[in-house]
């Protein structure tokens, strides 16, 4: 099917909008791929906490938001291997290395944003690799449609995991800004990290099915 350009609609949080997101993604993307086999990234750990203010700390929210998502791909027959699922610090070379000890799997990286002031917001999805992108693609549609937290878009950057994962689709996943103090405020709710969970699980469950 030839594909023109299209603009975008004018709100990015109505359901029309997701679907416009993801013909967008069909229509210019790479091909999704198989896999039976999801392994899950909580960033940091330990010692490491990531971003932080008071004792809000991205390795215990990103920790918790990658177990709901373990749960939800579970339940979605998916199987599942976790980088870490307690408060333990694991250099990235070991990360990446899991992304890459599976065949037919993709990997995904899990964190929460941190900027100096406080003022940005919203979510937004990385990949590095080519046949990365449709999969950042349809997580980053996904969660902006289950939280409609504001959209920052699929972007290319050269995160170690995410580069060192070569076998594999990898993206990374930053779920809103520690530094914002109402994005904060939200992300310290068991509710909204089980939206956000929602949103990556289907955004993977959606990309096994475009396969
Ligand atoms: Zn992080």
């Amino acid at each position: 099917m030839a594909c023109a350009k299209i603009s975008h609609p004018s709100s990015h949080r109505s359901f029309g909008a997701l679907l416009w997101a993801l013909l967008l993604v069909v229509c210019t993307a790479p091909a999704a791929r198989a896999f039976d086999t999801v392994v899950l990234d909580a960033g940091h750990g330990d010692f490491d906490r990531g971003a932080a203010i008071g004792y809000v700390y991205e390795k215990h929210l990103a920790l918790d938001t990658t177990r709901r998502v373990e749960e939800l791909l579970k339940k979605a027959g998916l199987k599942v291997i976790m980088t870490r699922s307690r408060d333990v610090f694991i250099p990235l070379p070991g990360r990446a290395a899991v992304g890459n000890r599976y065949g037919n799997a993709i990997f995904v990286s899990i964190h929460y944003n941190y900027n100096r002031g406080g003022s940005g917001s919203g979510v937004e999805t990385y990949h590095y690799s080519t046949k990365s992108y449709t999969l950042a693609a349809y997580i980053q549609a996904y969660l902006v449609q289950r939280t409609s937290m504001s959209n920052r878009g699929v972007k290319h950057a050269s995160f170690h995991v995410i580069r060192e994962t070569t076998r594999n689709p990898a993206v990374l996943v930053e779920c809103g800004f520690v530094s914002n103090s109402t994005e904060r405020g939200r992300m310290m709710t068991g509710e909204f990290r089980k939206r956000i969970a929602e949103g990556i699980a289907q955004g993977i469950v959606s990309y096994k099915k475009a396969n």
